[in-house]
């Protein structure tokens, strides 16, 4: 089977991860896929859905196993429809993996060429980011303070841990303080040319 290209958006909540996510997702040649957005599409009064209510208003992670076979199925049922073409298209990953478990199973689907860690020195001001959304879109994870700072807990113990499982000539650290535009552009610097070195030829 041949895995996917792709390249992972890693970051701490709040660093900006589905704003870049998306308007890369617009550019032809790309493919977006977010785990939190496919849990969010969930029905929340199927079981599925309420499970992840569960985890996600405490600031938890959905358990592995679980979080890969919906991901992968999600990712999967894309390429059926039309709307992501592997021969064509890079895949942008964006909140997943968050565990080195995670990592592992992906690798048997994923052919990882790029993470580009998007980082911020300054942890008040992506608490500042979570603020705002949790107004401008509801988002209950986002909504209380105590569910806040242990999403960001729950990053530095079992997320951040993850860059080392890569090599580190993968790792594109690119500044995520500054303007969507601006942030964009760090990160196309990146992608741009993976795109253009794997489909230069179609
Ligand atoms: P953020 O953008 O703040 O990082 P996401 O939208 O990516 O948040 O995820 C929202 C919630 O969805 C997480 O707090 C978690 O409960 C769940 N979730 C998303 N992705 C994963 C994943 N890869 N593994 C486990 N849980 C996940």
């Amino acid at each position: 089977m041949n895995k996917y290209k792709t390249v992972l958006i890693f970051g701490a909540p709040g660093s900006g991860k589905g704003t870049q996510g998306s308007i890369l997702g617009l550019i032809p040649g790309f493919f977006h896929f977010s785990s939190g957005e496919m849990f969010r599409n969930i029905d929340i009064h199927s079981d599925l859905g309420k499970a992840f209510y569960e985890y996600s208003s405490r600031g938890e992670l959905v358990p592995d196993e679980l979080t890969l076979q919906l991901c992968m199925q999600a990712i999967n049922a894309h390429t059926v429809l039309g709307d992501y073409k592997p021969r064509v298209d890079l895949l942008i990953l964006d909140g997943i993996p968050r565990t080195l478990r995670q990592a592992e199973l992906l690798d048997e689907h994923l052919d990882v060429l790029k993470i580009i860690h998007l980082y911020c020195d300054n942890e008040e001001a992506m608490f500042e980011r979570l603020r705002k959304r949790a107004l401008k879109e509801n988002r209950i994870d986002d909504a209380d303070e105590k569910v806040i700072r242990r999403r960001w807990e729950v990053y530095e113990r079992d997320t951040y841990p993850l860059l080392k499982y890569y090599p580190v000539q993968k790792i594109a650290n690119v500044n995520s303080i500054g303007s969507p535009g601006k942030v964009l552009a760090r990160i196309l610097d990146y992608v741009v040319p993976i795109q253009d070195a794997l489909f230069s030829g179609d």
